[in-house]
């Protein structure tokens, strides 16, 4: 009870960063009284808000979906909970999860705990996304655990960004029965927690089948591998992951990330993915196609905002989407239309859907010990540490792309990927690489993770 009436004060603590939409403090301490009965031990859990929790508003940081609260509750959220998790609110992201910064959703944006003071207002650390808020609140104490989602990387950016564990699954593993869809084939509940250890209880406790989920598999197919030591092990480091954007410091810290594994008995083995400069075009295309159809619910009729007197029904959607979604929603809807239009769909769509393919090859000759026979691969996960919101502006919002770019390849293949977060640079600010391992290789990714943060020590990188 202790822990989640202390999450609680420092949620009110740190309201001015804006992690959370909508708070639920007196829904967790029912909850923790619930769980302690049952003798459970209760954990402070958030939310982030583009799942669904029963009769609490659920907004997607959209005006869309102001008034909007959903009638059931979503599974890996109710996994949570069976299992202790109390519910201390719902954090703020990027739009329909649309973005890598957090600073664009209608709530306005969530600021990094390592912001300073005195730059609070105007030029604050931007937290990454678009589960910003979700990250936030882990860093600080607000929850044991926070839950994420991750299309091309919404939950490792915002863990890099901050210092903690992000933790992309294998795709199928969390079910996705009441989390708003983004790109359906690309979309995982993630898991944003302090440690590797953490990642792995709360995994365990959400995976697995779910009968409203008919893309989630048995947990029986995940292979148990975990690794107490990693003598033996073969880590790749993919080179078309080092573009020209990589920042001396991400450099820097991947190297040094290698080197460790190295002296702890592993093999560093420099590998090619091909397709990888290919996987962002791709994933887009694919991404924007699937964002036009499932945007078209909301009509101002089955849900959310309505722009009332309008002189035809036409013109009431129109108006309720305009008025509503934000420019990198609707921009996002009118490319996805325009991909699906029967004279582009063969060039677009059946092409971009193919090239998955390959790059998803890539992966599964790296992984196979008929192909380069790696255990997992190192990579960037941003291309730099967190800018302050006036650089970010300034360099005209291009950073919530470009980090895209080392992280949603690993959506695009469905294998699971890891933030960790392994030192700070000059600003002191966190720096944090990423692992990928192959399919229902969790356990794996996950130990190797946490045993990389324990030979790095978190140390100056620079
Ligand atoms: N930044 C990426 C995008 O905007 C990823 C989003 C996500 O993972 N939800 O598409």
């Amino acid at each position: 009870m202790k822990c989640v009436e202390e999450a609680i004060e420092r949620a009110v603590k740190h309201r001015h960063l804006n992690c959370l939409i909508t708070e639920t403090f007196q829904l967790a301490l029912d909850q923790a009284s619930e769980a302690q009965k049952k003798g459970l031990k209760p954990f402070p859990v958030i939310v982030k808000d583009c799942f669904a929790v029963k009769n609490v508003p659920m907004t997607c940081s959209s005006k869309m979906l102001l008034n909007y609260s959903v009638p059931y509750t979503a599974t890996v959220v109710k996994r949570l909970v069976k299992s202790g998790g109390c519910i201390i609110g719902k954090s703020n992201l990027d739009e329909f999860s649309m973005g890598s910064s957090s600073l664009r959703g209608y709530f306005g944006p969530v600021k990094s705990g390592f912001s300073h003071k005195e730059s609070l207002d105007d030029d604050w650390v931007v937290a990454g996304g678009s589960s910003g808020g979700s990250a936030v609140g882990v860093q600080l104490g607000m929850a044991t655990v926070a839950l994420g989602s991750d299309t091309g990387g919404s939950a490792r950016n915002p863990a890099a960004f901050n210092g903690v564990f992000g933790f992309k699954p294998t795709y199928g593993l969390l079910s996705r029965n009441g989390l708003v869809p983004l790109t359906n084939s690309l979309d995982a509940p993630s898991i944003i927690a302090k440690s590797a250890d953490d990642c792995k209880t709360y995994l365990d406790v959400m995976k697995g089948h779910d009968p409203f989920d008919s893309t989630t598999v048995d947990s029986q197919r995940c292979i148990a591998n975990a690794k107490q030591s990693l003598k033996g092990l073969v880590i790749g480091i993919p080179q078309e992951y080092f573009n020209d954007v990589l920042s001396p410091t991400v450099l820097r810290a991947l190297n040094s990330s290698a080197l460790e594994l190295e002296k702890a008995g592993c093999t560093i083995k420099e590998v090619s993915m091909k397709h990888t400069e290919q996987s962002i075009v791709c994933y887009h295309i694919l991404g924007e196609c699937d964002v036009a159809s499932n945007m078209g619910r909301y009509d101002g009729v089955s849900y959310g905002f309505r722009k009332l007197n309008e002189t035809s029904l036409d013109a009431m959607y129109t108006a309720s989407r305009n008025r509503s979604l934000n420019k990198v929603v609707k921009n996002r809807i009118i490319a996805g239309n325009y991909f699906l239009l029967k004279e582009n769909r063969k060039k677009y769509y059946d092409a971009a859907v193919r090239l998955r393919r390959l790059i998803a090859g890539d992966f599964k000759r790296a992984f196979s010990p008929d192909g380069e026979g790696v255990h997992a691969l190192l990579t960037p996960v941003t291309s730099d540490s967190a800018e302050s919101y006036k650089h970010w502006k300034k360099e005209r919002f291009q950073r919530d792309w470009v980090d895209d770019f080392y992280t949603q390849p690993a959506n695009m293949a469905g294998v699971p990927a890891l933030s960790v977060p392994v030192g700070f640079c000059k600003k002191k600010r966190p720096v944090g690489v990423q692992l990928i391992s192959n399919l229902f290789e969790d356990d794996l990714c996950l130990s190797i993770g946490k045993e990389l943060y324990r030979l790095m020590g978190e140390p100056q990188i620079e």
